[in-house]
């Protein structure tokens, strides 16, 4: 089967969040798997400064989509919080000249699998414009939803830039209060929709998270399914973590308190390897849950536990976590900065890990956790509420801690909960702690899963 897989950001050519991580990642699961994958993406100023580029992978070879005026810029998006004006245009560009080139390479796709708005005019030319097209006449769209968020909207004069017949712009089309919304034209124009978890695919049919495009979601509810993303254990992983005080596996968890005791002396909290250490890592953000943090500090604070945070991110939590650090706890440590050594460290030494997340498409912090031994405590939510399974002392069943009311209240219940299993019988907790660790959450898995999907699209008339 021959795949192309589209994204305007593939780690290590162009980062600015997680697409670029997936991108990076799942096109070489799929070889892997024995498909033969072709990844493409924009030729920006970063891509260019790599000089020669190297294939990803074994043999996954990389397009670049060139185009100087487009794309050689300082960043991918827009500078200075503001989008460059022209993202319609560079991105209606990409997609166009990418499927030129793909017609002159000879390499016709099976399968085109689209990531977010900035390819979704693909599934929308192949559809339209290109319908007559023969080179195309086999090949299916998948398009996934990574962040729900980002549309891509833009204003009504802009329509005519991609090209399209002006009578796509309406409401059975493109159209999206008035606006452009490319993101819509690519759900409403692929053979198939996925999003990063089954949970966050049956979250975004509501109005609550689907951001107003639940009816669209809805009405293709038989075509949209949801894939929990891998994680990359290349990257994630005790036994050859350099980052981190001790390295351990699940046969030498004992040497994790290692890992404990030089957080805590690192971090200036009180060294002591049998208090249990609580640590989230999180973009400060509403989604986040950082509002129920905030309001569960001061108990925190006042129990018999430690806790670090470590987070950047919107002005009004910097301001009320800076607060709460001139109260001087000495049992939490708030860290407002963005450190990925330290990230590691805080994975490895913690004995908890929370994220109390309003929504959350997939989540990768839960899986970090349990690869490290740490124990996930979350909310359930998107791709919480797939990974996280509430742990049953009685059964010895589950893998984390899990509430549903998004309040500190809960919050702080369930903190509690896991530390009375946590300071009950030790060895309950080495074992439950050994068990998470040796789950699968490798991208090989969801590597399969979308195989079948281009398989059940390829089949399906
Ligand atoms: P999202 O992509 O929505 O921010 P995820 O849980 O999917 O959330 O991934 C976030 C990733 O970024 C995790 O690997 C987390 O450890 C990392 N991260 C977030 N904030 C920081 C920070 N301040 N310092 C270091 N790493 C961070």
């Amino acid at each position: 089967m021959k795949v192309l897989f589209c994204s305007s950001e593939v780690v290590p050519f162009a980062k600015t969040g997680g697409l670029a991580d997936v991108a990076g990642a799942l096109p070489v699961a799929l070889e892997r798997e024995g498909t033969q994958v072709k990844v493409a993406l924009p030729k920006y100023r970063s891509v260019k400064d790599r000089g020669a580029t190297e294939k990803m992978g074994k043999n996954v070879e990389v397009y670049l989509v060139e185009n100087e005026k487009y794309f050689d810029r300082k960043e991918l998006y827009g500078e200075g919080g503001a989008d460059y004006p022209d993202n319609l245009e560079r991105f209606s560009f990409f997609c166009k000249q990418l499927l030129d080139l793909l017609q002159k390479n000879k390499f016709k796709p099976d399968i085109i699998h689209c990531n977010d708005w900035q390819t979704a005019l693909i599934p929308i030319y192949l559809q339209t414009t290109l319908s007559d097209n023969r080179f195309f006449q086999k090949t299916k769209t998948i398009f996934t939803i990574h962040n729900l968020a980002y549309q891509g909207l833009f204003g009504p004069e802009q329509f005519p830039l991609t090209g399209l017949n002006n009578e796509l712009f309406n409401m059975q089309g493109l159209e999206f209060y008035g606006k452009v919304n490319l993101l819509k034209g690519g759900l409403l124009f692929s053979k198939f929709i996925t999003t990063v978890s089954p949970t966050y695919a049956k979250e975004i049919q509501e109005p609550q998270f689907g951001c107003g495009l639940e009816g669209v979601l809805k009405e293709r509810s038989n075509k949209l399914f949801g894939i929990i993303n891998g994680l990359d254990y290349s990257v994630w992983n005790p036994s050859q973590d350099k980052h981190i005080f001790q390295k351990y596996d699940a046969s030498s968890l004992s040497s994790k308190y290692k890992n404990k005791t030089g957080l805590q002396e690192e971090l200036g909290l009180p060294k002591n390897s049998a208090i249990p250490l609580i640590g989230i890592i999180t973009r400060l953000a509403e989604q986040k849950g950082i509002e129920l943090v905030i309001g569960a500090l001061n108990k925190m604070a006042k129990s018999k536990l430690q806790f670090v945070l470590l987070g950047t991110g919107d002005e009004k939590y910097h301001v009320a976590l800076e607060k709460i650090k001139k109260k001087g706890y000495k049992n939490i440590s708030i860290q407002i900065r963005f450190d990925n050594t330290l990230a590691h460290k805080i994975y490895a030494g913690s004995d908890m890990f929370l994220m109390p997340s309003y929504y959350e498409p997939c989540g990768l912090g839960q899986l970090i956790s349990f690869k490290y031994g740490t124990i996930p405590i979350v909310r359930k939510t998107g791709g919480l509420a797939d990974t996280v399974v509430d742990f049953d002392a009685s059964k010895g069943s589950g893998n984390g801690f899990v509430f549903t009311d998004f309040t500190s209240e809960a919050l702080f219940n369930t903190i509690t909960r896991s530390i009375a299993v946590y300071s009950g019988k030790k060895a309950l907790w080495s074992k439950l702690a050994g068990k998470v660790m040796q789950q699968d959450f490798s991208w090989n898995a969801s590597a399969k899963e979308y195989i079948k999907l281009y398989r059940r699209a390829l089949d399906e008339k």
